[in-house]
């Protein structure tokens, strides 16, 4: 095997920076030019782009994914002491703001196969005090959301769609009626961080909803629960989106589809190397959800994964590790409710997982030098 010293990226941000260079540069002095940095008209077009693009009545761009999480919470009216069940294995931005707002998360594990949350555990952690259920669509594939929604309503729960991993991702219904990731709850959060599938040049987010009164709510708490210029009805935070970063979102979304389907190529190309292999599990495809692909990660069996690492490091290959900690075992988060065993199938997902690079640019020769390799450091 040929030990070259090329660099292999996660994400390569640049190559695709490259494409679009002459109509990003373009947008970026155009702001500049403006100066209207702050809810520059940039700002309502990508906001209505993002609209038609997930059929969704309402698109309230915010400063990033996490804040996007916290105004969703607060405009609910969450209070102290109420119940949000979320999966234990994710990013650790969903349990955070349920955290900081006085509320409690209750974790409950995840499926198997499919790294998202498991329906059954959610209803048997429902008491008198649960208020929300924070599905995340982890690595760009959709959380059971049938059945998801159906525990919701049977509950009168609120559903909130960590969706930062997964923008334009459809959900397929049983009847067939096919939807965006993040418009089917009651709100959808996403992330713009650069290396989401749609990313800007810095920090950004969005909540999504289809509850035009609940809409004007978010935005009033993302202006500083404002209603009117220097009236201020609820208590709200300082959440933007900037005007470059939207210019940038308005160009990058046009590329979205192919975007995804570059990933998808990717992913398809690694499916193919590693399926059957009786030390790597490919990613579950489920039939109700497309995937995107914002991760491609497999489940290593009876490999040593630092050793592993370390090797593919040698020959220029990252692969990373979403996520090492489950979050009932980060200190932040220790409850003495929770303790080692009670999530296995998270405990496990977090020793075996390894992400592979994946992006919209890479090469045929690239994913056969990464597959090579691996088949050979694995056997
Ligand atoms: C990235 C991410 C977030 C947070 O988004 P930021 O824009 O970085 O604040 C939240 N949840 C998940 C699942 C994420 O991957």
């Amino acid at each position: 095997m040929t030990t070259t010293t090329r660099k292999i990226q996660m994400v390569d941000l640049k190559g695709q920076y490259q494409k679009i260079k002459p109509e990003v540069d373009k947008a970026i002095e155009n702001v500049i030019n403006t100066t209207a940095f702050i809810n520059g008209p940039d700002v309502k077009e990508f906001q209505s782009d993002l609209e038609k693009y997930l059929k969704v009545k309402n698109v309230i761009p915010c400063a990033n994914g996490t804040d996007a999480l916290q105004i969703a919470m607060m405009a609910l009216d969450l209070k102290p002491g109420d119940e949000v069940i979320t999966a234990s294995f994710t990013y650790v931005a969903t349990a955070e703001v349920i955290g900081l707002l006085g509320l409690k998360p209750v974790l409950v594990d995840v499926y198997p196969d499919t790294f998202d949350i498991d329906v059954e555990a959610i209803e048997k952690n429902i008491t008198n005090k649960t208020k929300a259920i924070v599905p995340v669509h982890l690595f760009g594939q959709c959380a059971d959301m049938e059945k998801i929604m159906a525990v919701a309503k049977k509950y009168n729960l609120f559903v909130i769609e960590d969706v930062a991993q997964a923008i334009g991702a459809d959900y397929i219904f049983s009847n067939g009626t096919k939807v965006k990731a993040g418009t089917i709850g009651t709100i959808g959060c996403t992330s713009f961080f650069p290396s989401k599938n749609l990313g800007c040049y810095g920090d950004g987010g969005a909540l999504y909803t289809n509850d035009d009164a609940l809409a004007k709510k978010i935005r009033m708490i993302a202006h500083h629960g404002q209603s009117v210029q220097y009236v201020h009805d609820v208590l709200g935070v300082n959440s933007r989106l900037d005007t470059l970063q939207a210019a940038i979102l308005k160009i990058k979304l046009k590329h979205l589809d192919e975007y995804a389907a570059a990933r998808n190529k990717v992913a398809d190309y690694y499916d193919m190397a590693f399926a059957n292999h009786p030390k790597l599990k490919i990613p579950k495809r489920v039939k109700n959800s497309n995937h995107v692909f914002h991760q491609y990660t497999l489940q290593l069996n009876d490999v040593d994964r630092t050793k592993l690492r370390e090797q593919l490091a040698e020959r220029g290959i990252p692969a990373m590790i979403y996520y090492p900690i489950p979050l009932h075992m980060q200190k932040a988060y220790k409850d003495d409710k929770y303790k080692a065993g009670d999530f296995p199938i998270t405990e496990k997902l977090c020793a075996n997982v390894l992400s592979l690079p994946m992006h919209t640019e890479m090469d045929e020769e690239t994913l056969k030098y990464i597959v090579d390799n691996l088949l050979e450091l694995v056997k």
